[in-house]
């Protein structure tokens, strides 16, 4: 906006310049000569020296006889001719000169005042063109609005950006669900002769980066109708009203071009439950939804548009959304498996140059959790490792590297640890391990390092052994005692505590309550204790009411600090009794910063003698 200021200030300058560059260039020829006063000039008339006298306003241009020139001024009420008879010029005097009445001249508002009339109409239409410039280089929407900035996909678009249902790995299940939908779109009648009714929206869910907006744009390429595009957050924005009319006009657009798709990316940022108070703007927002909901409600039984939303967060959303007759398909779209990592990789190692020693199984099985954009990121991690190194390809080496990059944050080389912290964190990460080591229930060790990363200083990664969707107690209680595996490994090396199991003691001190007020896994019983409730615009959960009394909630800390009580006497039994373990583990990674699990396997096996170990 300051920039719209200062053209603002320089359009007025320029103005200003023109008109006082008038007033400089306007003829003063009044000004140039004597001025004498009026009651000479009747005597000089009597005399009959005056040959002309040129009138222009009251402003008097007095030629004589003689060729000399004089100005003057009569009176502003009256005409010249009066004014000379009232000063005692007699009718045949007047008469004997000419008088030559000129248009007015000079003053400086006749110049100023279209000026100042027409400025600020002037400046009122440049500062709308120039806004109007910049929304359509920007949003495109100062005057549109009220329309929808929706994208229509399909035809035109650029080869290389086509997606195709090919490059959406695994998602098999949900593939066939939204081609069975476009299916739909394409021929109705085969449904209708059979009475069924055509969903009207399907829902996508997903975590974060599963590949919904990726489907939805393979589905734009695939089903060969008309698909128009636009995110939730679109609608909620500017201006009040302004999302329920964009809805509007959305929606007539899409009917008008049935059969049609229309997709409604991050559809939570208006779905949201209707809670007052919370998130600023929730009115509007409310609105908007209702006008979707009425849009919805309006498709005549063989209007040909299918409303397709995505969102990851289908626990915010409106149970009125959700209704049948709305969005009354929802198709789950989850974390890849193992396979589906696997394929999500080969899309995305197509056209890089891989080395052979690359083995997709490995890096798909060291990456649970990971999301299809988490792996797409991973080898794009990769790949510019090797840049970096100036190798021809990209080694199996670069995609363990990027693993623990996009889980942990890049390495921190830089951030050296003293002798003594070494030490400290040594001794910490080989606690982990070793407890994570010894109880079966824990995750399997994949690697231990103590070289700092992102926000840690350093880190044992520990993985399930299988992919998981459902944890047991002992997992949990494994879970408690390897967690408790630093803290108590200083404890027991140092007879002293440091500040590295802070976030450790957080976790635990969380998954400890977690047992007894969520899981029911305490001697409590199986009752959830206080209400909880996400709270979607900061996306975190937190107990909102206590829904118990006070002498349960002492309770409640009884059991969860019994679990932590315990998880800590067993942990510390299980480093006192391999302490030797220990000493050579957190050794090994003093020297050498990180332990792979094939070595750290071998140094568990190995009982008693320490072996040097080559860098
Ligand atoms: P979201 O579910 O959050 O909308 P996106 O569809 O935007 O996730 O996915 C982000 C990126 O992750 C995609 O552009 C793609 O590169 C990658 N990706 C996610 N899922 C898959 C998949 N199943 N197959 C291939 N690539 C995927
Ligand atoms: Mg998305
Ligand atoms: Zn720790």
């Amino acid at each position: 906006m300051n920039k719209v200021l200062q053209n603002f200030l320089f359009v007025i300058l320029i103005f200003l310049l023109i008109s006082s560059l008038f007033a400089l260039f306007n003829p003063q020829i009044f000004e140039k000569s004597e001025e004498v006063s009026f009651s000479q000039i009747s005597q000089d008339i009597n005399q009959g020296n005056i040959k002309e006298i040129i009138v222009s306003g009251d402003d008097l241009l007095i030629l004589y006889q003689d060729g000399k020139q004089v100005t003057s001024r009569k009176e502003s009420d009256s005409s010249l001719t009066q004014s000379l008879i009232n000063y005692g010029v007699s009718q045949e005097k007047i008469r004997g000169f000419q008088i030559k009445i000129e248009k007015e001249k000079g003053s400086i508002w006749e110049w100023l005042m279209p000026v100042l009339i027409f400025l600020p109409l002037l400046i009122f239409i440049w500062f709308f063109w120039t806004i109007s410039k910049q929304a359509k280089a920007g949003a495109g929407q100062t005057f549109s609005f009220l329309k929808a900035p929706a994208k229509l996909f399909g035809s035109g678009k650029a080869p290389g950006e086509k997606v195709t249902f090919k490059d959406v790995a695994g998602l098999e299940g949900a593939k066939e669900e939204v081609k069975e939908v476009v299916d739909f779109l394409k021929n109705p009648k085969k449904f209708w002769k059979m009475g069924a009714r055509i969903p009207r929206g399907v829902l996508l869910i997903g975590p974060p980066g599963t590949g919904k907006t990726l489907l939805a744009r393979a589905v734009a390429n695939e089903s060969g109708v008309p698909f128009f595009s636009i995110v939730g957050s679109a609608f909620v924005e500017l201006f009040v009203g302004v999302g329920s009319s964009r809805v509007r006009s959305l929606f007539e657009t899409a009917k008008k071009n049935q059969p049609s798709i229309l997709f409604i990316d991050e559809i939570d940022a208006i779905g949201k439950t209707r809670m007052p108070g919370v998130g600023g703007g929730h009115e509007e927002r409310e609105q908007t939804l209702n006008q979707i909901l009425a849009e919805m409600d309006g498709f005549e039984r063989d209007t040909g548009v299918i409303v397709i939303g995505a969102t990851n967060k289908p626990d915010v959303l409106d149970s009125a959304l959700l209704r049948p007759g709305r969005f009354d398909r929802r198709i789950v779209l989850d974390l890849p498996d193992i396979k589906g990592r696997k394929e999500i990789l080969k899309i995305h190692c197509r056209d890089k140059p891989l080395s052979l020693d690359v083995n997709l199984d490995e890096i798909a099985e060291r990456t649970p959790g990971f999301s299809g954009a988490d792996l797409a990121n991973l080898v794009n991690e990769a790949a510019i490792f090797a840049a970096r190194k100036d190798k021809k390809q990209i080694y199996q080496e670069e995609f363990l590297e990027s693993i623990e990059k996009v889980l942990l944050g890049p390495e921190r080389k830089s951030h050296l640890l003293s002798k003594k912290e070494k030490e400290i964190c040594a001794f910490h990460e080989a606690g982990h391990a070793l407890v994570a080591a010894s109880i079966p229930e824990a995750e399997q060790v994949r690697k231990i390092s103590i070289v700092s990363r992102g926000m840690v200083a350093g880190y044992t990664l520990a993985l399930p052994k299988e992919e998981k969707r459902i944890k047991t107690k002992s997992e949990f209680l494994a879970e408690l005692s390897v967690l408790l595996g630093g803290f108590c490994a200083e404890k027991l090396k140092f007879k002293e505590i440091s500040t590295g199991a802070t976030n450790d003691l957080e976790k635990v001190s969380l998954l400890a309550r977690n047992l007894v007020t969520k899981y029911g896994m305490s001697k409590l019983g199986p009752i959830s204790f206080g209400k909880r409730e996400s709270m979607p615009f900061l996306g975190w959960e937190a107990e909102t009411e206590r829904n118990y009394s006070e002498k349960i909630a002492t309770a409640i800390d009884k059991e969860t600090e019994r679990f932590i009580k315990e998880a800590e006497k067993k942990t510390i039994r299980i480093l006192k009794k391999k302490r030797k373990t220990l000493e050579r583990i957190a050794k090994v990674l003093i020297e050498k910063e990180t332990i792979e699990k094939e070595e750290f396997e071998n140094l568990i096996k190995k009982k008693g003698k320490i072996k040097k170990v080559k860098r």
